[in-house]
C-alpha cells in the first residue's frame, strides 16, 4: 500500500506510520485497540507540529543515564512499538546490555510468536515474554504476566505506548520507569519517572544516539543528570509547547 504514497507527500511520514500498523495488524503483530491507540498518539503529534518538543531532549538525557547506570534494564515492547520501530528497539536494548521483553494486553499466544519473529528478524537474539512465570502485584490485566528474569526482577523498565495501570503497578513495586507517550496528559505520562513526550519513530533513535553519547560517562555524573531531573516541569512544558504550537496555528 505504502508504493501508492510518493515519498514527497507532505504527510508521508503519518501515512507510513499508520501503513506500518495496519500491515501490522494483517500479520497479527497488533491488535484493533492497538489501531485505535496509535489514533490518539497521532492527535496529539499534529497538536506538537510532528517534531520532537525541546521538553524532550532532558527526558531522553535523563533516561539515557537512568537506564546506563541500571543494574537490569528491561525494554517493554508490545504490538506497535515493534511494528513501528523494530530495529530500533532491538538496538536500544544491544546498546545498553538490556533485556527485551514483550507485554501484551490483548495477549495471545500467536501475537507473542508473530512479535518475536519479528524481533529476531531485526536482529533480537533472546526475547523474554513467551513463558511468563510470575506476576506483577496490583495489576488484573494480561499485563500482569512477567518472566522472573526479565521484567519482574528489573530495577529500570523502558515501557511505550503504555496503560496507565501497569505503570502505575509497575512503579508501585519499586521500580524505575521510563515511559514514552505522546500525551503529556495520560496516566502513563503523570506516573512514570521519566517522561519522554515524543513520537517513538522519532524518539527511540535519539535515545540510541545518547546512550552512545553518554557511554563513557562516570556513574556520579549520570547520576546527577537523572537527580537533577524534574519530570512534573518537563510535562508542563510539553502540555506548554502543545498550546503555544496551538496558538500558532490558529492565528496563521
Ligand atoms: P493511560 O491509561 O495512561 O491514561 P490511555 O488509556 O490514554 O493511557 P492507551 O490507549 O492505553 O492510552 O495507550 C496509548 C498511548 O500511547 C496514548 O497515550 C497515546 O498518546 C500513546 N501513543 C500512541 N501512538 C504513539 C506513538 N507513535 N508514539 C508515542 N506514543 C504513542
Ligand atoms: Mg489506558
Amino acid at each position: 500500500m505504502l508504493k501508492m504514497i510518493p515519498k514527497s507527500h507532505p504527510r508521508y511520514s503519518s501515512l507510513r506510520q499508520r501503513d506500518l500498523l495496519l500491515e501490522g495488524y494483517k500479520a497479527g503483530a497488533t491488535s484493533i485497540a492497538g489501531l485505535i491507540a496509535f489514533g490518539r498518539g497521532e492527535a496529539f503529534d499534529y497538536l506538537l507540529g510532528e517534531k520532537t518538543p525541546k521538553s524532550a531532549l532532558p527526558a531522553i538525557e535523563a533516561s539515557a543515564a537512568l537506564l546506563l547506570t541500571a543494574e537490569k534494564p528491561v525494554i517493554s515492547v508490545n504490538g506497535n512499538t515493534t511494528v513501528l520501530c523494530p530495529r530500533e528497539l532491538v538496538e536500544l536494548a544491544s546498546t545498553l546490555g538490556a533485556k527485551l521483553e514483550i507485554n501484551l494486553f490483548y495477549r495471545t499466544e500467536e501475537r507473542i510468536k508473530v512479535i518475536e519473529t519479528l524481533l529476531r528478524r531485526n536482529g533480537a537474539d533472546k526475547v523474554y515474554g513467551a513463558r511468563p512465570d510470575t506476576e506483577v502485584a496490583g495489576l488484573e490485566s494480561e499485563r500482569r504476566r512477567v518472566d522472573s528474569k526479565g521484567i519482574a526482577s528489573a530495577d529500570v523498565v523502558f515501557v511505550a505506548l503504555e496503560d496507565g495501570d501497569r505503570t502505575e503497578a509497575l512503579v508501585k513495586s519499586g521500580k524505575k520507569v521510563i515511559a514514552l507517550d505522546l500525551n503529556p496528559l495520560s496516566r502513563t505520562a503523570k506516573t512514570a519517572d521519566i517522561t519522554i513526550v515524543d513520537n517513538i519513530i522519532r524518539a527511540v533513535p535519539l535515545l540510541i544516539e545518547t546512550v552512545k553519547k553518554l557511554k563513557h560517562t562516570d556513574k556520579a555524573e549520570l547520576e546527577k543528570i537523572v537527580s537533577n531531573y524534574d519530570n512534573q516541569k518537563i510535562l508542563k512544558s510539553a502540555v506548554t509547547e502543545i498550546q503555544r504550537s496551538l496558538k500558532k496555528s490558529s492565528t496563521q
